[in-house]
């Protein structure tokens, strides 16, 4: 078996975009390719590669792109938290493990973020991810997204999330989850000066923002490393709770001892502790990806005729290996992305001038303005078939004859 994927940061240089066909550079020819590459009869023609492979059906692989306007910060957008934020860099699993201090900068951090993306709903590309496996042109969705937007939109749609999820956290010990609802709320208790300083934040909308100008000016300071500065409170005094199943029964060690599970007078959990430790349901940077959602992950791709990526550069390894294994599997590649795509040209080498979307595509618009005038294009027709039938399909104000 091939060794699980780390999660890494991707720090090269993107390439502008390319647009494939070539009038897709507009939103209607942008929709019209798409119709096109979603209803293509002859997605794929080798052999039946698993039982579940339906050579008709789209796998669709989400990225940050998809949530942006769900009012969330993607990373390499224009506001994007890592354009916005040059020295910004993300926690390590080992530094979480094993740093009580980390450990209390980032909840700190994440304390103050929850609320907005609490608050925050699927958006008009989540909706139409919706009604695309309804009309049977998608089968399963792979998300790198940890906000569970797919899952709120789409409940009966198969969706594998990738990097795991925001709503829960999981216990590194005993593997017991909570839920993220409920650790707020001990948060909250735990650490009353912030609490006081988050209702003020969310009163004069600081961080409705990812912008650190706009921030400032409603009064969410920030040091160069992207901290916020709470006044009269340090990250060094931040208390978290202790996973409370560990703190009821202290799990047994490696080494076959009983682990020791302690908590402060308030219930936060103790650095005395070698137990005990709650950490978000996602998977870190420097963090493998569980063997059972890859291998999930690749039979999605094995099951399915085409793939179309929404709103990601591909920048984590883990996705982009995905789309290459497509790739190796000639199924036809489709990317709709605002700004460029790792390794872009890689994967549309091999398409010639008479690609009217069908064998690929590759477009520069956002996916919550293009995905429900495509839905609105597939409503009348009917599910992609395999025969030589010619259907006619509405697209903007040009008719298609589609054979
Ligand atoms: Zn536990």
């Amino acid at each position: 078996m091939r060794k699980p994927l780390m999660r890494i940061p991707y720090t090269g240089p993107l390439p502008p975009p390319i647009i494939i066909p070539r009038y897709a550079n507009t939103p209607a020819g942008a929709r019209h390719a798409l119709t096109r590459f979603l209803t293509a009869a002859e997605a794929y023609k080798g052999e039946r590669r698993s039982p579940g492979h339906d050579p008709t059906k789209a796998v669709l692989l989400t990225g940050a792109g998809i949530s942006v306007a769900s009012g969330l910060a993607d990373y390499r957008g224009t506001g994007g938290t890592y354009t916005l934020n040059r020295t910004y860099r993300p926690i390590y699993y080992h530094e979480f493990v094993t740093d009580h201090e980390a450990r209390k900068r980032y909840w700190a951090r994440s304390f103050l973020g929850w609320t907005t993306l609490h608050k925050a709903r699927p958006n008009a590309a989540h909706m139409s991810v919706k009604a695309l496996g309804e009309m049977g042109f998608i089968n399963s969705v792979i998300t790198q997204n940890v906000d569970s937007f797919h899952s709120m939109a789409h409940p009966d749609l198969p969706t594998i999330e990738l990097h795991g999820y925001l709503r829960a956290l999981v216990c590194i010990h005993c593997h017991s989850q909570l839920p993220r609802s409920e650790f707020q709320k001990s948060l909250s208790i735990l650490n009353p000066q912030w609490t006081a300083f988050l209702e003020e934040m969310l009163a004069t909308g600081a961080l409705d923002s990812e912008n650190p100008a706009e921030r400032r000016a409603k009064g969410l300071k920030s040091n160069p490393d992207g901290d916020v500065d709470v006044p009269d409170a340090s990250y060094t005094t931040f208390r978290y709770p202790a996973c409370p199943t560990c703190l009821a029964h202290p799990p047994k060690l490696e080494d076959g001892t009983r682990a020791r599970v302690e908590v402060d007078s308030d219930g936060a959990w103790s650095p005395r502790s070698t137990a005990g430790v709650l950490k978000p349901a996602v998977v870190m940077f420097g963090e493998s990806i569980a063997s059972n959602i890859k291998t999930a992950a690749e039979e999605a791709i094995d099951n399915a005729g085409r793939i179309l990526v929404i709103g990601s550069s591909l920048a984590t390894y883990s996705a982009w290996r995905l789309v290459k294994q497509a790739k190796e599997r000639n199924m036809p590649i489709g990317i709709l992305n605002l700004g460029g795509v790792r390794g872009e040209d890689s994967f549309f080498s091999d398409l010639g001038p008479s690609n009217d979307g069908e064998m690929g595509i590759r477009c520069n618009e956002s996916a919550d303005k293009l995905l429900p005038m495509v839905v609105e294009d597939l409503k009348g027709s009917h599910m992609p078939d395999t025969g030589g039938i010619h259907r006619t399909l509405n697209v903007g104000n040009s008719e298609v004859v589609k054979s």
